[in-house]
């Protein structure tokens, strides 16, 4: 067993700008860096909308300079999924996928969410090309494209919304025959002349040469006018929901249906002493890189006044 005073599991903003904050405060710090190292964007392209990049900035550069910032503060990076957790009492112990058990006086779960996919191949061979989770980060690109949205919940309405504002079309595909969205979200779908909803439609694939180009569409799927046709689309964005990465903890912290961990309004507080969330595991709203980074600094400034208070430090 080894003891840290400090760890921090995910290697998104949430968790780098935590060990920033711990390193600074000459908090020992260790870094699991999860599954995917750098998170979510390192999926993405280009991070136009994080403060301090006029030009922009490659999503897996920018990680790879928040990792080097929270190395720089000596904090102990170390890549490996953390598998089980046991914050029952301090200190608390967490064992990683190769066996190791951390004992740690205070823990930041920065582990993120998971953007949901279809499932297809094609999603993955034009990953980056045309295939997003995200409007936000990448809506910019299709200015006065034709992109496609996938879903009917708050999600899809919001995105479909936002590109309508950029892109000179937007396609929503529904599976079903009605979209799930609260009605003012629906609303506003329904309201915008630049959205078409294609309802009870389902995407099979893409095709294209250098990035998307189209979507093999099936409307009916399993009826009998089941119909197959192809779009013209320049991008695709799903908008399916996201599965916050919660599992382990979920025994001890609370969390909301999805797993979304719940925190004490406005700070990184789980309710476990010593124990905070930061990014996307705790934001089913904003979901954003410059949020995830605020609260994994409020989480490091939290650590450090948890343990001064204990005597740990
Ligand atoms: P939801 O789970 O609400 O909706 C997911 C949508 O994706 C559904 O329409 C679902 O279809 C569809 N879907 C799921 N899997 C597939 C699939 N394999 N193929 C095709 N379609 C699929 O997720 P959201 O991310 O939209 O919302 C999550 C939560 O966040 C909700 O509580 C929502 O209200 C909230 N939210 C609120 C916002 C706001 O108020 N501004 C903005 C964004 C989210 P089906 O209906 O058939 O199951």
């Amino acid at each position: 067993m080894e003891k840290t005073k400090c760890l921090i599991i995910g290697s998104g903003p949430a968790g780098y700008t935590a060990a920033i904050y711990t390193g600074r405060a000459n908090i020992p710090t260790l870094l699991y860096e999860g599954l995917q190292p750098g998170g979510q964007l390192t999926t993405t392209t280009e991070v136009e909308n994080f403060p301090g990049y006029p030009e922009g900035v490659d999503g897996t550069q920018m990680m790879d300079d928040l990792r080097r910032q929270a190395l720089r503060f000596g904090c102990e990076i170390r890549s490996g999924m953390a598998v089980q957790a046991d914050l029952s009492a301090a200190p608390y112990h967490v064992t990683i996928e190769d066996g190791t058990v951390i004992e740690a006086d205070t823990i930041i779960i920065a582990t993120g969410a998971t953007a949901k996919y279809l499932g297809l191949e094609d999603e993955k061979k034009y990953a980056g090309m045309g295939v997003s989770a995200c409007a936000t980060c990448d809506g910019f690109f299709y200015r006065r494209k034709t992109v496609a949205v996938v879903g009917g919940g708050d999600t899809a309405c919001e995105e479909a919304t936002y590109l309508a504002g950029l892109a000179a079309k937007v396609y929503l595909v529904v599976r079903k025959n009605y979209l799930r969205a609260s009605e003012i979200m629906q609303k506003r779908v329904f309201d915008n002349p630049k959205i078409e909803v294609l309802f009870e439609h389902n995407v099979e694939g893409l095709f294209g040469t250098d990035g998307v180009e189209g979507a093999h569409l099936v409307k009916r799927l399993g009826q009998p006018d089941e119909t197959h046709y192809d779009l013209a689309i320049d991008g695709l964005f799903l908008a399916i929901g996201h599965r916050p990465n919660s599992d382990i903890f979920r025994p001890y912290v609370q969390t909301d249906e999805t797993g979304y961990i719940l925190t004490e309004a406005g700070t990184p507080r789980t309710g476990i002493p010593g124990v905070f969330a930061a990014g996307d595991v705790c934001d089913p709203h904003y979901r954003q890189a410059i949020i995830a980074a605020g609260s994994g600094a409020k989480a490091g400034l939290e650590v450090d006044r948890y343990l001064s208070a204990k005597g740990l430090k």
